[in-house]
């Protein structure tokens, strides 16, 4: 089931690239495999999955523990301040960063470690009450002010798009963090480390990939449905 699915996910990421006039090598696939048991990862890393995505604290650290070590983990789920010390040293990238209080303490911890951290914004491009993440004019005050921190690399921005039936529906939002992307790159001409735009899953990466995403965060449709009840 899961090289069948990496198969239809990886021949739809090419698609949408041809459609975009896009090379396959701009867009970076995470694999969304957070709530998943640690053989099914395995599975994965013995097709070739090297780059993973989780939204627990105590969820990498428990895979990062139990799996081989050549794997890139990506925190892409709300980060709590206080846990920031136990996954600083595992991850590739924290993805959620919204807030000032986190990216200082991202800055201090980083800075124990003798270490620069990756970072990208998140942003509630859609304003939805229930989601996390910086408003969309917030971003580039936001990013003037860590882009100063010096344990901190912000790589660029990401954003969670509202679950719709049809996703045509949030292509005017990829747009929109697209052209903030753009703007921001702009922003950075000295050094290149804006390079990233995180944006599309499951249900709606296609058009994601077609509006610019350079990383797709893709779970249900490599690993199946999420059982949350046990
Ligand atoms: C769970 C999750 C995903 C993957 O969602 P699917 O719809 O299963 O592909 C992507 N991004 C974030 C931030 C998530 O929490």
């Amino acid at each position: 089931m899961l090289k069948d699915n990496l198969t239809a996910v990886e021949r739809r990421i090419q698609e949408a690239c041809d459609r975009a006039g896009r090379d396959r090598s701009e867009v970076t696939l995470i694999s969304v495999s957070k709530t998943k048991p640690v053989e099914m990862l395995k599975e994965a890393y013995d097709l070739g999955v090297r780059i993973f995505g989780e939204n627990k604290v105590q969820e990498i650290r428990d895979k990062y523990e139990a799996l081989p070590k050549d794997i890139e983990w990506h925190m892409i789920g709300h980060l709590q301040t206080n846990k920031v010390k136990y996954i600083i040293d595992k991850v590739k990238l924290i993805h959620s960063v919204d807030s000032m209080r986190l990216a200082e303490t991202i800055e201090k911890e980083a800075e124990k470690h003798n270490r620069t951290a990756d970072i990208l914004l998140e942003v509630n491009v859609a304003c939805e009450t229930t989601k996390f993440g910086l408003n969309t004019e917030e971003v580039i005050p936001f990013y003037e002010k860590v882009s100063l921190f010096p344990h901190i690399n912000v790589r660029g921005l990401m954003t969670i798009a509202p679950f719709v039936e049809n996703p045509e529906n949030n292509r005017s939002i990829f747009a929109d963090l697209h052209k903030l992307y753009v703007d921001i790159k702009e922003k950075n001409i000295d050094n290149d480390t804006v390079s990233i735009l995180s944006m599309g899953m499951t249900n709606d990466y296609e058009v994601a990939i077609e509006e610019g995403a350079t990383m797709v965060r893709i779970g249900t449709g490599i690993f199946g449905a999420r059982d949350y009840s046990k």
